[in-house]
Formats: C-alpha cells, structure tokens, sequence
C-alpha cells in the first residue's frame, strides 16, 4: 500500500474549517480504497501563530514542506494583521519558496448551480486559467524611501524574465494541447505596457512553433473580461501574468457561480518540490468561525491534488461525489442561495464516496 504524505496548512479564518472538512474527505476516500493511503502533518502556521512568534510560519519552515508529497493550504489572511504581511508572511513564500510557478485554476459551472449569465449555458463555460506564479507583478521588488515625507516614493516592480515567461507559456501550450479544445487564448497589455508585455507577447509566438496542432490568440487583458461575459465558449485555456490572472481568476469563479466552489493547483512541473492545492476564496472574515463556508472550492481542489498524485481514479470519485452533491439545491451553502452548513456538504461528500466505494455499486454520476 502507497503512503502519501500531506502537509495541512489551514492558515487563517475560513481556511481552518475548509482544511479540516479536506481532510474528512480524503480520509472518507483512503477508508474505501486498498491501494494508497494518507498520513497528514498538520502545520498551525498564520495569524495565531504570528501573535505568538511574530513571523506567520518558522524560518526553516520551507525545510518541513520539502519531503511531502503535496500540499493541502487554506488562507493566510487575518482581521488584526496586514494582508501584505499575511500573504507574502505564508503563502507567497511558499509559492516562491518552492517554484510552484504555475497556478492552474480550472472553471465549469458544476451541476445545480445557478451561475449569472442568463445566456451562459453549463457548456459553453469550461475553462482553465494558467497563471504565472512566481513573478511578474508580485515579483516583490520594489521599496519605499522617505516614508510619511511628501517626497516619499514607493514602487511595486514587475518583473519578467525570459526564462520565467517561457515556461509558463509552455506549460500552458502544454495544457491545451492535452485538453480536447486544443484552444489557447494568451491574456496581454502590451499595448500599454512596452517593455515585459511585448516580450511575453514575443515569447508566446515563438512557444506556439512548437505546438502547431494547439490552435492559439491574444487578447488584451481589459477586452478579455468583457470577452468572459459576451462569449464564453470563445475561451478555452488561457495564460496569463500573476496579476492579470489572479483578477481574471476571481471573474471566472464569480461567472461559474460562486468564489466558494473554485479550485487551485500552485504547480511545480518539474516535480523538484510538492505542489500545492488551495480553495482560490481568502479568509472570508465576514463568515468565519461560524461553519457556513463552503467547502467545495477545497474539496475541488482535493481533486487535482488525487490528479497531481497520479490517483485518476480516485479523484473522479471525488469529483463525481461533489457534482452528486452540488446538484441537490438542499445541500448548498449561503453563497449559493441555500442554508446548508460547512458540515451538512462534508457528511454528504463523505457519504457519497463511501457508497460509491462499495463494491457491485457503480458511482451515481459516472
Ligand atoms: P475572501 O475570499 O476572503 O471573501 C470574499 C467574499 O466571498 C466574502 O463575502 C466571503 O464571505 C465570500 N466567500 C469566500 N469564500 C467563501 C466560501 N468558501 N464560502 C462562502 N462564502 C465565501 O476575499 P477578501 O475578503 O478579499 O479577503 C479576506 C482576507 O483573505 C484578506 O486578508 C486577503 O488578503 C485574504 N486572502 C487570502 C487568499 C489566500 O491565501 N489564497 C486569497 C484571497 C484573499
Ligand atoms: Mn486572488
């Protein structure tokens, strides 16, 4: 039997009740398959942790992640700490900590789910965002000199490199070229931007050489928010730099239904480092400590962890087991419009990949 190994960073907020129903659900998965299982290390890394030690994780914190197989993360984010803090404290050093540069954020409206667009057929949106993760906008260069004088001068660098862009546009040629579409659209403002984007743009055309069966365009990225809402089905896999794709990103989850439901993958293709899987929502502060959060985004991204583990199999029934739940209006939480709580959509999940586990008994949503 196959041990993997799973970090659990819950963070902060939502997160500790997101992470923790993941975990039920990939227990509920271990208990009916005899072929692999989990041991889980639990890191109580966040804000509780910064009030006590004054970082958000320890300093050879990096050194614990290493050794596992993949990573299950919930929020950096809390109401008495900065957001800068918070993020780049955790989450952005992971990220960077273990060039995890390619964050892939798959988007379809899940059944029974009542996603705005009154013209936006199921079909007709089924997308994956590729973004850059490493670098660009967030690349974390940049200062601020003569603080609080009125010549202070503050500035956030982006910053591209060609090796940086090349692979991800790579890794992006790659994912549509597996996807039946073949369809890559490459988000750009390099009409504004003269320098990075025009190279991104350049670098894009010399990738796609390599990829001639992958049909491919370039949109800017202010036409291709309106291009989301006006023609959805135009769009297939899409690449695009940190902070483009991480605005397009929260767009697609909204258009698909729900912040709550969206799935991330923070990848390191090369497999040197653990991946790591997120619900792309923060800590929801509005909600938290409660039990209303929902809990699919995580249980989605649960799925491309089983996916990154080469467990297709399993992550299929985990998958199944959320669209047999997504489609009983009884069982949504309140940012779908229903009443169901944070534990109601765990038990069901649960339940639902423990009968579908069961032998003679074919899964309900094959
Ligand atoms: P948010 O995602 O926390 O919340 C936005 C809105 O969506 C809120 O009304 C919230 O209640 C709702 N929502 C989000 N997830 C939900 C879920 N699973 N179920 C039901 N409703 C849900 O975004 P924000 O308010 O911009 O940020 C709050 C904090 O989280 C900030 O500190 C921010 O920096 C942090 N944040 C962290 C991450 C991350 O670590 N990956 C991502 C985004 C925001
Ligand atoms: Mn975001």
């Amino acid at each position: 039997m196959k041990t993997y190994r799973i970090a659990l960073v819950p963070g902060d907020g939502i997160g500790k009740e997101v992470i923790s129903a993941g975990r039920e659900v990939l227990q509920a998965l271990a208990g009916t398959a005899n072929t692999f299982q989990f041991e889980f290390t639990h890191f109580d890394w966040g804000g509780d942790y910064y009030r006590r030690h004054g970082a958000m994780m320890p300093p050879d914190g990096l050194d614990a992640l290493r050794g596992m197989d993949a990573i299950l993360f919930g929020s950096a984010g809390d109401p008495e700490i900065p957001d800068h803090v918070t993020l780049w404290g955790l989450r952005l050093k992971i990220c960077q900590g273990l060039d995890q540069y390619a964050n892939v954020r798959p988007t379809r409206i899940l059944p029974g789910i009542d996603a705005p667009l009154k013209r936006c057929k199921p079909e007709d949106l089924n997308w994956v965002i590729v973004r850059e993760n490493t670098e660009g906008e967030y690349s974390g260069a940049g200062g601020r000199v003569h603080q609080g004088h009125p010549i202070e001068v503050a500035t956030d660098m982006s910053v591209m490199t060609r090796a940086g862009v090349e692979r991800i546009q790579r890794y992006a040629f790659r994912l549509a070229q597996s996807r039946p579409r073949k369809l890559l659209t490459v988000i750009t403002k390099s009409n504004a931007q003269r320098h990075a984007m025009v190279m991104w743009d350049e670098i894009a055309a010399e990738v796609a050489k390599d990829f001639p069966d992958v049909t491919w365009d370039k949109e800017l990225v202010d036409a291709a928010t309106a291009r989301m809402v006006n023609r959805p089905s135009s769009l297939d896999t899409i690449v695009a730099t940190n902070l483009h794709a991480d605005i397009l990103s929260d767009l697609a989850a909204a258009l698909a239904g729900s912040l709550g439901i969206a799935p991330t993958g923070n990848i390191n293709p090369e497999r040197v480092y653990p991946s790591m899987f997120e619900p792309i929502h923060g800590s929801a502060f509005d909600i938290m400590g409660k039990g209303l959060a929902n809990p699919v985004g995580t249980f989605w991204s649960v799925v491309m962890l089983l996916e990154h583990l080469g467990e297709i199999h399993a992550a299929q029934r985990v998958m199944c087991a959320i669209e047999h739940v997504t489609a009983n209006p009884e069982l949504h939480t309140r940012d779908l419009g229903g009443e169901a709580t944070t534990a109601q959509v765990t038990q069901a999940v649960c339940a639902e990949i423990r009968s579908a586990g069961k032998p003679g008994q074919a899964p309900s949503l094959a």
